[in-house]
């Protein structure tokens, strides 16, 4: 299949991108590189562009004659999208407006979404299902939303085959080393545990131990980014024209903050000093996927279902590549 993948130089793009390349699709690349990195994949797949700039976006779709978009292309930032939510309007509703426009002028049939479990708010039971009420509680979950309800509008108008894909915490490394998660500035939990056993940080702040889980810290469902890669093909072979479907992809396990750094240290043979801190704005206590349909109505099946092999392959990579894919 010729696939356009935005945001594709990212850190999930990028593991996607891989497996696409391996399967023998065509893979167009579209990245402005402010999040992305330009040795995340192969420099004849990346076209360096933003989708502002919808004429671009149009001609791309156009000349590669594309039959899929898989859209990644966003920020994903809690805490960030809470002070600055004008940018998590832009790039994330805005920007993909323009995307979801050119798609559908050019007739382009099938769409893939990263889409997040912020949707989900603070649920009301765990582990939280695709029909789990949507009810976001910062801006980043918002502008998700609000752009799945756009593709849901979309899709029988204009015949446009989607899926959304509803993201827990994605972490880990590709297994063969070459590529992995390098933020700047790191937010994630795993990769800055990471950097402190490596001593690139004095210590770990847990933002927030007062939380109703067992031991006080959030809870989160860590996804190895493989596994995450996986559902996207899926997703794509699975389409049905015209129509759209959402998936929940987590393990089905949760972690507290506290059992990450634990594992963590296991892992690496180091000892984390740790900061109690105050919780960070955005944050629900605990979300973890019920993660049935995507296994039952797609075949997905995690290679990874357990934390401690997780942090290792994201330990492999930050041992090899301290400063990330450096500058
Ligand atoms: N977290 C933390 N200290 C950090 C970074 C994150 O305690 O330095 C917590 C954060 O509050 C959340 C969890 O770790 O409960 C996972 O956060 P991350 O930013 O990795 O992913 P998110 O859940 O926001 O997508």
């Amino acid at each position: 299949m010729r696939i356009l993948v935005t945001g594709g130089a990212g850190y999930i793009g990028s593991h996607t991108v891989k497996l696409l390349l391996a399967r023998g699709h065509d893979v167009t690349v579209f990245d402005n590189l402010s999040m992305g990195h330009k040795q995340a994949v192969p420099a004849d797949r990346l076209v360096v562009g933003d989708l502002r700039d919808a004429d671009q976006v149009d001609h791309l779709l156009m000349v590669n004659r594309i039959e899929a978009v898989i859209h990644f292309a966003a920020s994903a930032f809690v805490g960030e999208s809470v002070t600055n939510p004008a940018k998590y309007y832009q790039n994330n509703l805005l920007n993909s407006l323009n995307l979801l426009d050119r798609v559908r002028r050019q007739g382009v049939t099938r769409f893939v979404f990263s889409s997040t479990c912020a949707t989900y708010g603070v649920p009301e039971t765990v582990p939280i299902t695709e029909t789990t009420p949507q009810a976001p509680i910062n801006p980043y979950g918002n502008t998700k939303l609000a752009f799945e309800k756009m593709l849901a509008d979309y899709a029988p108008a204009y015949n446009i085959g989607f899926t959304a894909l509803r993201y827990f915490n994605a972490s880990g490394a590709a297994a063969d080393g070459t590529i992995g998660e390098d933020h700047d500035p790191e937010t994630h939990l795993i990769p800055i545990v990471l950097q402190a056993a490596l001593g690139r940080r004095p210590h770990v702040e847990i933002f927030g131990t007062d939380y109703p889980t067992p031991d006080g810290t959030c809870v989160r469902d860590y996804i190895h980014v493989e596994d995450l890669a996986a559902a996207h093909l899926l997703a794509l072979e699975h389409i049905r024209p015209g129509a759209g479907a959402f998936y929940n992809v987590g393990i089905g396990t949760g972690y507290s903050v506290r059992e990450v750094i634990r594992t963590a240290e296991e892992v690496t043979g180091k000892r984390i000093s740790v900061k109690e801190g105050t919780r960070r704005a955005g944050d629900p206590p605990a979300l973890v996927a019920g993660a049935d349909k995507i296994r039952q109505e797609l075949g997905w099946q995690p290679a990874f279902t357990t934390l401690r092999p997780i942090v290792e392959s994201a330990w492999n990579w930050h041992k090899a590549h301290p400063n990330g894919y450096g500058k």
